[in-house]
């Protein structure tokens, strides 16, 4: 059997139960070295296998695991954050299906949950936004053209940018033609819930120059919204006045 298993975004203690159990029990690991925190290999037991998957193709990858599954092993597939956001895990489950092995996925904290938490930030403030966008820029990967940056940033809600800190005067330029100020609040969290986590804040039109600043060059997110700022409203939940299946309002 192979699990596919959110580490989380950094932390050792912020993979899940079930996560941890899983890795605990592997006898082979095949984990995501460019971004996983290597401390989570410290739940493997004695003699599990260990595989970086950074220096690895999608071909070695499924090898590794059509080889443990003939040995009768269990494999965790260990990816950043949850594995539902670039994570590649579509093109190895079609693979598994093929060869009949079963797999199955448990999620993690992403990376953009351990953000908003690096921040202090609640993402949908009610007055301000209440969707998130998770894009990221064209780069060596393309993005369909009816997702490019500027088009999401025009409907004005809070943004969450991946995989995009090289292209950061690009990404200002994208949200300013959407319609975002230049002085609209936005931060880059680096290296979100480990230890050298750093959380700088910015504006859309100083990204580029915060980022270089702080020497910010890879495995960092862009937030971008109204959300990072002072004014909100109430929430109705919480509100004396308002009545809900479980609290009588007071009229
Ligand atoms: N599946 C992962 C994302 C993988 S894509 C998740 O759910 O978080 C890799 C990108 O994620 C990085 O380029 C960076 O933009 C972001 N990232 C991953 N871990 C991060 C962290 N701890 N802090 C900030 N950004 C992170």
């Amino acid at each position: 059997m192979i699990h596919f298993v959110g580490a989380g975004p950094g932390a050792e203690d912020l993979i899940t139960l079930r996560g941890a159990e899983l890795l605990k029990k592997a006898d082979v690991i095949i984990y995501a070295g460019s971004l996983v925190n290597p401390g989570l290999l410290g739940y493997a037991r004695e003699g599990c296998r260990i595989y970086n998957s950074a220096e690895m193709t999608l071909e070695e990858v499924i090898q590794v695991m059509k080889e443990a599954e003939a040995g009768g092993l269990d494999t965790v597939r260990l990816h950043t954050g949850d594995a539902s956001l670039y994570g590649a895990i579509r093109e190895q489950m079609d693979l598994l299906d093929e060869l009949q092995i079963p797999y199955d996925d448990t999620p993690g904290v992403s990376s953009f949950s351990g953000a908003a938490a690096a921040l202090q930030a609640e993402y949908t403030l009610p007055g301000v936004s209440q969707s998130v966008v998770i894009t990221r820029m064209a780069g060596r990967t393309p993005v369909p053209e009816k997702e490019n940056l500027a088009s999401f940033a025009s409907h004005g809600s809070t943004m969450v940018i991946f995989l995009s800190t090289g292209l950061l005067e690009e990404v200002s330029r994208q949200l300013i033609a959407g319609g975002r100020s230049a002085d609209e609040p936005a931060a880059i969290v680096y290296k979100a819930t480990w230890p050298d986590e750093k959380v700088v804040h910015c504006t859309v039109g100083t990204l580029a120059e915060a980022a270089a600043r702080e020497s910010i060059t890879k495995t960092a997110l862009i937030l971008v919204g109204g959300f990072l700022g002072d004014t909100y409203d109430r929430s109705k939940l919480y509100d004396p006045s308002f009545t809900t299946e479980f609290r009588e309002g007071v009229k």
